[in-house]
């Protein structure tokens, strides 16, 4: 039985905590943050239930999590650890090589990390060769790829060993084969922002109306045909055309948009704060998120279907 360790149960914990655990994995959980147990420990039924309609195979029960009083006592003897604490080098430098000193010879040591390069981590360790990236999406028990990131020390087993195990969940891994800043999921998604961004900014769009044209036009087409396939649907003889006069025309700043900056300074940092591009109503955050669950998994089963 394999053992895993989550190391972090904000945003991101406690969805992978469960998609483990019904993976049939022997999974337990720490966070320093008592208040962050207690949640992820109240949202495991809700992301159970999920899980189950998503049919996924269920190996285990997924709400069976157990929460450990420390990091040391979460990684003894675990196969995986998975660290999940938030996107600073420094904080997460500093967990591998706690993570480092309680664990096995053979344990694999993963990071959740959006985009730092895994390079970087595997660094403070002693055995680099056993670090990987496992770069999950949020919601991460509704996403089902996942990334597979080698650094430049993380050894062709421990890859592959990440591989077989996502495959093994009934996910879907993908390996980046070089440790770049972003990897490729951000590196796309954070180009799509980019543009958006400028878009709204320049007067060309109203928000409401940017996110109805990608939702429906290119979102709603790349969850059916990727980039690289609808390069030859488009004709790759047009796509020359157009991105010859596009091309010079798409944002290439290299600041983040000042409407960002602006929105954090009046204290709107997106639904955690009430407010952000968009208002919110008091209350709609919980009704919103469960509208939102209900339409990734009806859309993954529809993309399933035979
Ligand atoms: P978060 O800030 O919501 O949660 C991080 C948790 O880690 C907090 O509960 C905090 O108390 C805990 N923590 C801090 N120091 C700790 C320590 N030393 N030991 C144990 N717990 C500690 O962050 P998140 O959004 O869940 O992101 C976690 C990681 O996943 C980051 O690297 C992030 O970039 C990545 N990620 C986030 C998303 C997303 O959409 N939020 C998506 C993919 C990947």
């Amino acid at each position: 039985m394999t053992i895993a360790a989550v190391i972090g149960l904000g945003t991101m914990g406690a969805g992978i905590a469960a998609v483990l655990a019904r993976g049939g994995l022997t999974v337990r959980a720490c966070d320093t943050a008592p208040a962050a147990v207690e949640r992820a420990r109240g949202e495991l039924p809700a992301i159970a239930g999920l899980l189950d309609r998503l049919g996924t195979p269920a190996r285990g029960d997924a709400t069976a999590v157990a929460f450990a009083g420390s990091l040391e006592e979460a990684v003894a003897g675990a196969d995986l650890v998975l660290e999940n604490v938030p996107e600073k080098l420094e904080l997460k430098q500093q967990v591998f090589r706690q993570i480092d000193a309680a664990v096995g010879t053979d344990c694999i040591i993963a990071s959740d990390t959006s985009g730092i390069p895994i390079t970087k981590l595997q660094a403070v360790v002693s055995r680099p060769e056993r670090v990987v990236g496992m770069h999950w999406s949020n919601p991460p028990h509704l996403i089902p790829m996942i990334e597979v990131v080698a650094g430049r020390q993380t050894g062709t087993a421990t890859r592959d060993w990440m591989v077989a195990l996502i495959r093994g969940l009934g996910l879907l891994p993908v390996v980046v084969k070089k440790d770049v800043p972003g990897f490729v999921e951000n590196r796309v998604l954070y180009a799509i922002m980019r543009e958006a961004l400028d878009l709204v900014e320049e007067g060309v769009i109203e928000p409401e109306d940017l996110d109805t044209c990608v939702s429906w036009g290119i979102g709603y087409k790349l969850a059916i045909v990727g980039p690289m396939k609808l390069l030859d649907m488009a004709g790759l003889d047009i796509y020359q055309s157009v991105a010859s006069y596009l091309n010079p025309e798409l944002s290439r700043r290299a600041d983040v948009s000042g409407a960002i900056a602006e929105r954090i300074g009046r204290g709107r940092l997106g639904l955690k704060s009430g407010a952000g591009l968009f208002d919110y109503a008091p209350g709609e955050l919980q009704s919103l998120r469960a509208e939102r669950a209900n339409r990734f998994v009806a859309v993954r089963k529809a993309l399933t279907e035979d």
